[in-house]
């Protein structure tokens, strides 16, 4: 059994090895007491700290404790846990591959822990639609064509990093200086990353391809990683397998209620929301007139934590010339009932960039996006600031609403909004 499939245990070739050097898993969990402690382990560290942990000296026992941990998720069948699960080990192997890569190819052979970045790539069919290019650098002022420059403009020479230029070749990914990714392979990879550098507006798309540097190329395999762990989660557990890892089962539900992760998902509670949020959702409640781009944002964000469309569509009647069926049409589209796509409220750098960013705070300047401040304020919360709007009184007399103040339209209207895979 291979140390690194160990050391990567989402590996189709560690899957493989899986299955055909264990008995079966319900001997494993039956027997191997070291294995259900370290798949027990993987788990809550996920949870608690956002990593698996140590791994276990012994590569077997390592290797295993990952099926076991996937039960173990599976078990519990909260979607907060598979998230937090997949996060954290989608988050250990990139730190690992990225050590990897770095680390000399002697040390490589000697360990034979190693993943090349080939490989990697392969991994997830990412042969054919991701270009590795070396580029031989020659001083030049550089024009700026590099990622996240927003030119858009691609030349004969091709831009190396910001500051140099020169000849092109097509090279193997582990010597490559820098990267192209067919479109349709990055939108997906890139559509869970919030900040706004990943946006499609923000790459220079040259002939339907996006260049990254290696840094980022990384980044997108971590989510490439996710996605598969994430992939099947969770699924129906034989008894056989179950009944022996209930006690550790029962550790990670305990865990997962202490920490109360589960009230991210489904929460509202507007005290928490970000300035911006906060701001907006008193203008609608005050039946003021929003820009487009103001009534997507807010609407997307109620929507991401949880506000169905009905919820939604009456915080808006309190507008003179509501206007019930574009509203919730509209709505629906920013929720991706009407539409192919599920919208994402807009990053921070889009805010700001429509004003509507405003009455920042500390938090604000250590996050990407108003859902990342909304998901930190939520679980850093106690309890009894957690009660959700939508439980209280229903029918609040005391949020400002007044029928008799709007002279707007208080539609969602959607004609300037953007999809998620181009919002984060
Ligand atoms: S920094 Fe982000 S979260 Fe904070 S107010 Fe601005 S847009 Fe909202």
């Amino acid at each position: 059994m291979q140390r690194l499939h160990a050391r990567y245990p989402f590996l189709e070739a560690a899957r493989e090895t899986v299955a055909t050097e264990t008995v079966d898993l319900a001997t494993v969990v039956e027997q191997e007491r070291a294995v259900v402690e370290r798949a027990r382990q993987r788990v809550i560290t996920a949870l608690e700290d956002g990593e698996i942990g140590e791994p276990h000296r012994d590569p077997r026992t390592e290797l295993l404790s990952y099926p076991v941990a996937r039960v173990l998720v599976s078990m519990v069948e909260e979607r907060v846990l598979v998230r937090r699960y997949a996060r954290a080990e989608a988050e250990t192997a990139h730190e690992r591959f990225t050590a990897d890569l770095e680390s000399t190819t002697e040390l490589k052979s000697v360990e034979s822990t190693g993943l090349e970045l080939a490989e990697l790539l392969a991994e997830f069919d990412l042969e054919e639609t991701v270009t590795a290019e070396s580029v031989s650098a020659s001083a030049s002022t550089g024009t700026g064509a590099g990622p996240g420059s927003g030119s858009g403009t691609s030349t004969g020479t091709n831009t190396a990093t910001a500051g140099t230029t020169g000849t092109t070749t097509a090279t193997d990914p582990d010597n490559a200086d820098r990267f192209r990714i067919d479109v349709g392979t990055y939108i997906p990879l890139a559509a869970d990353l919030w900040d706004d550098k990943w946006g499609l507006v923000n790459q220079p798309l040259t002939d339907g391809e996006v260049p990254v540097e290696k840094d980022d190329l990384l980044l997108l395999l971590r989510e490439a990683i996710r996605d598969r762990i994430e992939d099947g989660l969770p699924f129906e557990v034989p008894t056989t397998i179950g009944d022996p890892l209930e006690d550790a089962a029962d550790d990670v539900r305990e865990v997962l209620a202490n920490l109360d992760l589960t009230r991210e998902i489904d929460t509202v509670v507007p005290e928490l929301f970000p300035p911006c949020m906060k701001s907006l959702l008193d203008q609608v409640q005050k039946g003021e007139h929003l820009p487009h781009h103001s009534r997507f944002a807010i609407t997307a964000f109620l929507s991401s934590i949880g506000m169905t469309t009905d919820e939604i569509v009456d915080l808006y009647r309190v507008n003179s010339s509501f206007g019930e069926e574009m509203t919730r049409y509209q709505t629906d589209h920013i929720r991706g009932e009407t539409s192919p796509t599920e919208y994402s409220p807009p990053s921070c750098a889009t805010m700001q960039s429509y004003g509507d960013c405003v009455n920042k705070d500390d938090l604000c300047e250590r996050i990407p996006h108003p859902m990342a401040y909304y998901e930190q304020r939520v679980d850093d919360a106690d309890d009894d600031e957690l009660e959700d709007w939508r439980e209280g009184d229903s029918d609040d007399d005391d949020d400002d609403s007044d029928d008799t103040e709007s002279d707007s339209s208080g539609e969602t209207d959607t004609s300037s909004d953007t999809p998620a895979n181009e919002q984060e």
